[in-house]
């Protein structure tokens, strides 16, 4: 046990002596976490379906740049229960050894990659988290379940894993508000920290659907990113924000898109907001072939 705790109380520096540690299971989860039970250092973990790339990666950094610098474990979990589509589950990109790579490269101390029995004992019934209002509408409506399932995971996650911080992308701003207000409705004793949409130069949101798009596809994509920022600075300027989301929608509709919703909500309910008044939030969700996008930006007066 003493030599465990001598390992833990290496400085960051050393770290790029130790390999990341592979954990696939919950007794080596368990292992992990007793080897360090003498440590003072904090532990942040970013939860993610893998497929990583620069967005993830974002969330890492900012996790070691806290300080002091804690240890950071990423979990790459495709989880079953938040998709309602089985034939979205079975094509959601997985390339473990390249995701492996990456983590790797980047400092990663751990990498947590359960079986899917391991975090879903109960196929069918069991206990779910059902995370409210906040959940009903956006991507909530279009996907049945699926915050449900999200928050049930990312609530397994948190008890195994006992993190100090959580960090989250604001990509997903609708998961990262239900996240947050999970872990303050059943006092979870983890910080979540959000970390901003990290964008191609074009200004598309880093996604791993994205390599799903054709050529002529990824080319028209980063038009949705453009009307988010246009309507953000007409809605600024007083224009009248049912106009301004009216024209929004149009102009990416005749671009070829399938727009769900472009609608603008208040930041803390993400209830509609017919006029703009205080912190607010564009939301967008629209297809564009086989892909659906979704894509945000806050806005405040
Ligand atoms: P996922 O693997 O898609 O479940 O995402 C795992 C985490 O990465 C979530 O917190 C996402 O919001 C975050 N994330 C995904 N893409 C981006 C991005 N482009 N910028 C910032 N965070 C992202």
């Amino acid at each position: 046990m003493a030599k465990r705790c001598v390992i833990a109380a290496f400085p960051p520096s050393m770290k790029v002596l130790c390999d990341m540690r592979q954990i696939t299971d919950l007794s080596q989860l368990a292992q992990w976490q007793a080897e360090f039970a003498c440590s003072t250092q904090p532990l942040a973990f970013v939860p993610t379906m893998g497929n990583l790339h620069a967005g993830h990666l974002a969330l890492l950094a900012e996790a070691q740049a806290l300080n002091p610098r804690p240890r950071t474990l990423v979990s790459i979990f495709v989880n079953p229960l938040q998709f309602n589509d089985a034939a979205d589950l079975a094509r959601y990109p997985r390339t473990l050894d390249d995701d492996l790579a990456q983590l790797r490269h980047a400092g990663t101390d751990a990498v947590f990659v359960p079986p899917v029995d391991a975090l879903l004992p109960a196929r069918d019934g069991g206990v779910r988290i059902d995370p409210g209002a906040l959940a009903q509408g956006w991507e909530g409506a279009a996907r049945a379940g699926h915050f449900t399932g999200m928050a049930t995971i990312v609530a397994k996650l948190f008890h195994l894993i006992r993190p100090q911080f959580a960090l989250f992308g604001e990509k997903d701003i609708q998961q990262l508000i239900i996240v947050q207000s999970m872990v303050r409705d059943l006092n979870f004793p983890v910080n979540i920290l959000a970390v901003p949409t990290q964008r191609a130069r074009d200004g598309l949101a880093l996604s791993s659907r994205n390599r799903f798009l054709s050529d002529t596809e990824r080319a028209l994509a980063p038009q949705i990113y453009a009307q988010l920022t246009a309507s953000a600075e007409a809605i600024i300027r007083g224009e009248a924000a049912d106009l301004v989301l009216h024209r929004a929608r149009a102009q990416l509709t005749s671009a070829g898109f399938i727009v769900d919703y472009f609608s603008l909500c208040d930041a803390a309910q993400l209830q509609p907001m017919p006029h703009f008044s205080g912190d607010a939030i564009l939301l967008v969700a629209a297809q564009l072939g086989a892909v659906r996008l979704i894509d945000n930006l806050r806005i405040s007066p």
